[in-house]
């Protein structure tokens, strides 16, 4: 056995999805992590693992970290005011006034240290990131996400064109330019911190812009992360930009951008994403990140999600700050379901709204497939934990571990994170 400071047992309520259908619980149950890895969880702890040390939490629930597959870091500074607009104005009236003022490297320190500590203390053990187009604000991000333990893909942004005069780069040669000289300055940099290509979406990205982020992340073996299909009037403006796709998905294929089974694109939204669309997405691999809380507040629409599971699309959920107002998964966990019922209900009975267990699973396990075996504790799986003390939500009920997470999900207020483990490395909490 591989012994090291992240060798150890975790004793409590333990609860994790099996598979999308079905979470596994067990009480006062014994979670094992050996030198970072998953060694599975047991009702009675096996012989093998008895000289390991034991942290025992008693009542509290142990559940898999969170990965949240879509978030602008930038925009954190601005979550929860500005919620009066539909996307393309939002952008233009909050968004981009608000990136363009990273190009100080000051303002970038203080708003990214907030983004990043509070990013260390929640629910997320995982993330998907994107920047702003500056490079220095971008490494000066990616520093500090580093410096919190949580495992993360971050994007310097490519834009160069529709981004007003501060907030766009001079040409597709300038944006590629400045991004092969980020990725040169963050080489080999960081152990938890992966760049990935990110071209905001097609409206901000020249077609010549788009092919070669394609090339570059085909000669360099990266991944690209963007947006689509979120709004109607960007559907609209994308099919003027690029006359010749036959989608918005196919716009992205056309140029590149869509990935492989390898080197997974994320695409974020899909809440117009149709049956030729969900071909494009399942054929290359890719991820949707779901961003219900988002797509809610921008009044962009529901996306099917239960289509995109039944077709075997990989599916994770995505807080999209500040479109979503806050980075609490638990929160994004709620919304999907409620944004589910009502999709159902308003919109397509013959869509079932999704379970429970289908929106738990697909926080954690779903999304956290996307960096590996993660968001599960099953044998193998990378040790992504957080223990979660929900003892202030009195009850006279006598409470099933199944029943106080899914209570959670729908109330969080009384619900405090008392550790945090990513890869077996305690990142926050009193241990
Ligand atoms: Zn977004």
């Amino acid at each position: 056995m591989n012994i090291s400071d992240r060798s150890f047992v975790s004793r409590g309520e333990i609860a994790y999805s099996e598979n999308k259908n079905e979470i596994k619980t067990i009480s006062g149950g014994y979670l094992v992590c050996e030198d970072g890895i998953c060694r599975g969880a047991y009702a009675e702890l096996p012989e093998q693992y008895a000289m390991l040390p034991i942290y025992n939490y008693g009542k509290q629930l142990i559940v898999p970290g969170m990965t949240d597959l879509h978030t602008h870091a930038p925009q954190y500074s601005f979550r929860g005011i500005g919620m009066d607009a539909e996307l393309l104005e939002w952008l233009n009236t909050y968004t981009f006034p608000e990136e363009s003022k990273y190009a100080d490297i000051e303002y970038a320190r203080k708003a990214y240290n907030y983004f990043a500590e509070d990013l260390r203390r929640s629910f997320t053990t995982r993330a998907v990131v994107f920047g702003t187009i500056h490079n220095e604000a971008t490494i000066e991000l990616m520093n500090m996400l580093e410096n919190t333990g949580v495992v993360t893909y971050v994007g310097k942004v490519n834009m160069d064109r529709n981004g007003g005069e501060n907030l766009q780069e001079q040409s597709a040669e300038a944006s590629i330019k400045a991004t092969e000289d980020w990725l040169m300055a963050i080489d080999g940099r960081y152990e938890n911190t992966m760049p990935i290509l990110t071209p905001r979406f097609v409206p901000s990205c020249s077609d010549e812009l788009l092919n070669l982020i394609g090339k570059l992340a085909d000669s360099r073996n990266l991944r690209i992360q963007s947006h689509l299909s979120e709004n109607k009037s960007e559907i609209a403006w994308v099919r003027e930009l690029v006359p010749n796709s036959t989608s918005y998905a196919n716009a992205y294929e056309l140029f590149g951008n869509m990935g492989t089974a390898e080197r997974p694109t994320i695409m974020a939204h899909c809440v117009y994403s149709d049956e030729k669309e969900m071909e494009i997405l399942k054929k290359h691999g890719a991820y949707i990140a779901h961003c219900a809380d988002s797509n809610m507040n921008l009044t962009s629409g529901i996306a099917p999600v239960r289509k995109f599971i039944d077709a075997g699309i990989n599916v994770g959920l995505g807080t999209d700050v500040a479109a979503g107002s806050s980075m609490n998964m638990l929160k994004t966990i709620l919304i999907t379901l409620q944004a589910s019922k009502m999709y159902y209900r308003l919109v397509d009975t013959d869509v079932k709204q999704l379970t429970f267990e289908e929106v738990f699973f697909i926080a954690t396990e779903g999304g956290g497939r996307y960096f590996g075996k993660v968001g599960a504790f099953k044998e193998g799986y990378e040790f992504d934990a957080v223990i979660i003390d929900d003892g202030k939500m009195f009850s006279t009920r006598d409470m099933s571990i199944r029943e106080r997470i899914e209570r959670m999900c729908y109330n969080d207020a009384d619900v405090v994170i008392m550790d945090k483990f990513v890869k077996g490395r305690q990142i926050y909490g009193k241990l």
